[in-house]
């Protein structure tokens, strides 16, 4: 079983340091907001642990984004990861305060190959793989997201 505040935590370290090994610059909050009676999870560690780093990487270079950084330079770029229990399930949130993700993209997001970022940076492999993933845990991952204020993808998994 597997306590997912702690994969979470050590997932969102690990994701925020690979930022700063690759930019000695980069800057961003982050935070954490646990629900401590979350119950451990029968998931395979290494893949929701995959899915987590997809999100959370995307995330930080979401709220990063240089034309984004431009544009609202008063703003640091901020990503919060939570944890709850709803019913038989339980709930993984990451947010950011990013650019959000416009009506038109949102539809294709999950899509093998489909990135918006330049040649080189992006695969556009992470998320259609974590929807796999997530799928494969008998779970689900959803996203919401406003043009300007940011966006939460939340992963649903169920507690048995
Ligand atoms: P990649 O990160 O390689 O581009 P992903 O499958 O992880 O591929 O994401 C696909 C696209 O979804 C990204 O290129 C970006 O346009 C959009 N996206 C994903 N997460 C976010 C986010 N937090 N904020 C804004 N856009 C996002
Ligand atoms: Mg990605």
């Amino acid at each position: 079983l597997t306590d997912i505040n702690a994969l979470a935590d050590e997932y969102l370290r690990l994701s925020f340091h690979g930022m700063r090994a690759k930019d000695k610059s980069f800057k961003a909050d982050f935070s954490t907001d646990f629900d401590p009676t979350l119950p451990k999870v029968n998931v395979v560690p290494q893949e929701i642990g995959r899915v987590l780093l997809n999100i959370i990487n995307n995330a930080f270079q979401a709220c990063g984004n240089s034309e984004f950084r431009i544009q609202n330079f008063e703003l640091k770029p901020k990503v919060e990861v939570s944890t709850k229990i709803k019913g038989d399930k339980i709930e993984i949130s990451i947010s950011d305060n990013g650019p959000g993700i416009p009506d038109s993209i949102k539809e294709k997001i999950f899509q093998p190959f489909f990135t918006t970022k330049p040649t080189g940076q992006g695969t556009g492999l992470g998320l259609s793989l974590s929807y796999d993933i997530v799928k494969a845990h008998g779970g689900e991952l959803r996203v919401e997201t406003e043009e300007n204020k940011g966006s939460e993808f939340t992963l649903v998994i169920p507690e048995k």
